[in-house]
């Protein structure tokens, strides 16, 4: 198992080579995804796009070890994923993948330190609950929450919630976040903020692919891909990609005239 963990030294985190995903459920069999070949190098940020049922969900299941190719190769840091059983894809997935969501996800009775706890139980290396404690408050930490630790989910806003759920994603410190339309459920100052999150670990090294249909929110991404009909339509380079520190100083500066004025 120890050798799913480590750390490889091939440059491409995520690596897909003819990739397709066919669902067998009803009378007719679904081609969602056909023949994705896609290289995502470590600390790439890359925005998912495409029309509502082009195959983005059905892309980043596979991309989360949640769901496997029905044909094609997929290695993830240096390990091919579509030869694993269900055990060392769990064990893989929490160790290199950290999950967010447009619904948060968060158990609600429980703190954000706790909840950002939660995936250090189910790693099947054991650390002491202290040392569970620290890694937990350093992952607040990275997303700007430290005050806000002993707070239940009902007493943070959807921001702060969105915070919570992506310290969760990091704790275990994953090479790769993927997030599945991440404010999908936020008002656009709040989105630009967690874009500021976003855009700071990546900074930090993290590699994260996201999906969203908003061009708006794929602007702050330095690659976009556009999905149709579960192919690869474009993937390009984002040479116009916004800074959300700008943006909410731009943002700053006209409510202050307003309040002026
Ligand atoms: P998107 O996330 O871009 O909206 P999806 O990946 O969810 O697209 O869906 C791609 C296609 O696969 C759609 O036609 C959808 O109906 C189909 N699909 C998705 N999940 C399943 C499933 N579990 N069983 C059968 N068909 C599915
Ligand atoms: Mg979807």
């Amino acid at each position: 198992m120890s050798d799913l963990i480590q750390k490889s030294a091939s440059p491409s985190v995520i690596f897909l080579d003819a990739v397709h995903k066919i669902y067998h459920s009803g009378e007719v069999d679904v081609h969602a995804v056909r023949g994705v070949s896609l290289s995502i190098a470590r600390g790439e940020f890359v925005a998912v796009m495409g029309a509502s049922g082009s195959g983005k969900s059905t892309l980043m299941n596979m991309l989360g070890c949640l769901d496997r190719p029905t044909k094609g190769r997929y290695v993830l840091d240096g390990i091919t994923v579509s030869e694993l059983n269900r055990k060392q894809l769990s064990v893989l997935r929490n160790h290199k993948l950290g999950f967010v969501f447009q619904s948060f996800n968060l158990l609600a009775r429980t703190s954000a330190l706790e909840n950002v706890e939660l995936p250090m139980f189910y790693s099947n290396e054991f650390l002491p609950l202290r040392q569970q404690k620290e890694s937990a408050l350093k992952a607040l930490e990275k997303v700007g929450l430290t005050d806000r630790a002993s707070h239940h989910p009902s007493q943070l806003s959807g921001g702060q919630q969105q915070r919570v759920a992506l310290a969760r994603a990091l704790v275990n410190e994953p090479e790769v976040i993927l997030a599945d339309e991440p404010t999908g459920n936020l008002d656009s100052r709040t989105s630009i903020e967690i874009m500021g999150v976003f855009q700071a670990l990546n900074k930090a090294g993290i590699t994260i692919v996201m999906v969203t249909h908003e061009l708006d929110i794929a602007s702050y991404c330095n690659r976009i891909i556009i999905m149709r009909d579960g192919e690869i339509l474009s993937d390009e380079p984002n040479l116009n990609r916004h800074l959300a520190t700008d943006e909410l100083a731009l943002l700053n500066q006209a409510e202050r005239r307003v309040k002026l004025a």
